[in-house]
């Protein structure tokens, strides 16, 4: 097999799994516990958050750990909006992105249960949001705008710190999906950005720990979506899962030693497959720009065929047509509709991604296959 598949999950990197397992069994303790058994527990989890922050660039008391990217999209908009409704705050609107991950959208959507007026601004056919179109709707007070970094689909880089500034100078809160981006690209700022989303198990840490970014200053205040034992300064209640964020915190400190140079190869990587897959298919098509992606990702279009009909020729790659977490393979996807490809477009698409175990004799039989693959439909073999 030749996973291909990194922008839905990750494998655990083997140096992750080897920082964890003591966690498991050795140093068990409730990291909240006083004695100095729960201390040690206690430590390790600050040194993650020490490390989670370092890859950003922010403070460690801005670290929140979740459960993952989905619980932290959900307590930042949830968490933002409930709090500034109890402020009295007279905005009721709350902005996105109609190509955002479902654990955003259907988030925002379910604001409208409190009252709240949802604007999901569409894209252009590169995948980005017109400036101009987010300061129309910041004509009306809003309470929070949400807008992905990357696209989990077409990873398509989305200028945020400049919507952010946008939002700010129209006093929105800014908050920002970053499961996709984090320890992909270098000099990633979070200068503009209030609240921040991250998925271990996006960057070769376990599924099931998560971050959320609550910037300090100015301080960005949250209420909570569940009480409980007041960990995580109350902002996600809950006995900690050591094991897990200091896999977090392991995956961080590698990405920010190694981050930059598998940046590099993902870019050489995917000229590679592009450049290749042009040579043998002349009329393929890239979705989105490719100077504004992602490294190791890049969603393809094959006019005239089904990408179904492709990968089920070539099992032996694991490819997805869409996101892992919403599409039936059968359904076009949304993210692509809202670029404004036709139905049929988007079933001749699909995504792949390198990552860090990515050979390139993988690349070049990836080429191969795909090429194979969709000269042999074409000529009804
Ligand atoms: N946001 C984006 C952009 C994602 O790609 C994903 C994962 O698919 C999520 C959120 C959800 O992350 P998690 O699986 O950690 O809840």
């Amino acid at each position: 097999f030749i996973y291909l598949d990194y922008q839905a999950t990750t494998p655990c990197d083997p140096r992750v799994v080897e920082t964890m397992l003591p966690y498991f069994t050795d140093y068990f303790a409730n990291s909240h516990s006083d004695h100095s058994f729960g201390q040690r527990a206690n430590q390790a989890v600050e040194t993650a958050r020490e490390q989670v922050a370092s890859l950003l660039g922010v403070l460690a008391q801005e670290i929140i750990f979740t459960s993952g990217a989905t619980e932290a999209n959900n307590i930042a908009i949830q968490g933002a909006v409930k709090y500034r409704l109890k402020q009295n705050h007279t905005a009721r609107q709350v902005i996105t992105v109609c190509t955002e991950h479902k654990s955003v959208l259907e988030v925002v959507n379910a604001l409208a249960e409190w009252g709240i007026d949802v604007v999901t601004l569409p894209v252009n056919r590169e995948g980005l949001v017109d400036h101009e179109a987010l300061k129309e709707a910041l004509q009306t007070p809003t309470l929070l705008v949400s807008i992905m970094a990357a696209n989990n689909e077409t990873s398509i880089i989305q200028p945020v710190n400049e919507l952010a500034k946008i939002a700010h100078e129209y006093g929105a809160i800014f908050h920002c999906d970053m499961a996709q981006i984090i320890g992909k690209i270098d000099h990633l700022s979070l200068e503009n950005i209030d609240l921040a989303s991250l998925s271990g198990h996006k960057i070769y840490a376990p599924k099931g720990v998560g971050v959320l970014y609550v910037r300090r200053k100015p301080r960005v205040r949250l209420s909570p979506l569940f009480y409980g034992g007041y960990q995580e300064r109350g902002i996600r209640s809950g006995t900690l899962p050591v094991p897990l964020i200091v896999g977090m915190g392991k995956a961080c400190e590698i990405m920010c030693q190694e981050g930059k140079e598998e940046a590099q190869c993902l870019i050489y990587y995917k000229k590679l497959l592009i450049d290749g897959l042009k040579h043998n298919i002349v009329n393929i098509k890239i979705n989105g720009s490719i100077k504004k992606s992602l490294p190791g990702s890049v969603n393809l279009h094959f006019p005239g065929v089904q990408a179904l009909d492709i990968l089920n020729r070539i099992p032996h790659l694991c490819l997805s047509t869409g996101s892992a977490c919403t599409v039936s393979s059968l359904m076009p996807s949304y993210v692509l509709l809202a670029m404004g490809l036709s139905k049929e477009e988007a079933l001749q698409s699909f995504r792949l991604s390198f990552g860090r175990m990515t050979t390139q004799a993988q690349v070049r039989e990836v080429i191969d296959a795909l090429s194979c693959a969709y000269h042999d439909i074409m000529a009804g073999r």
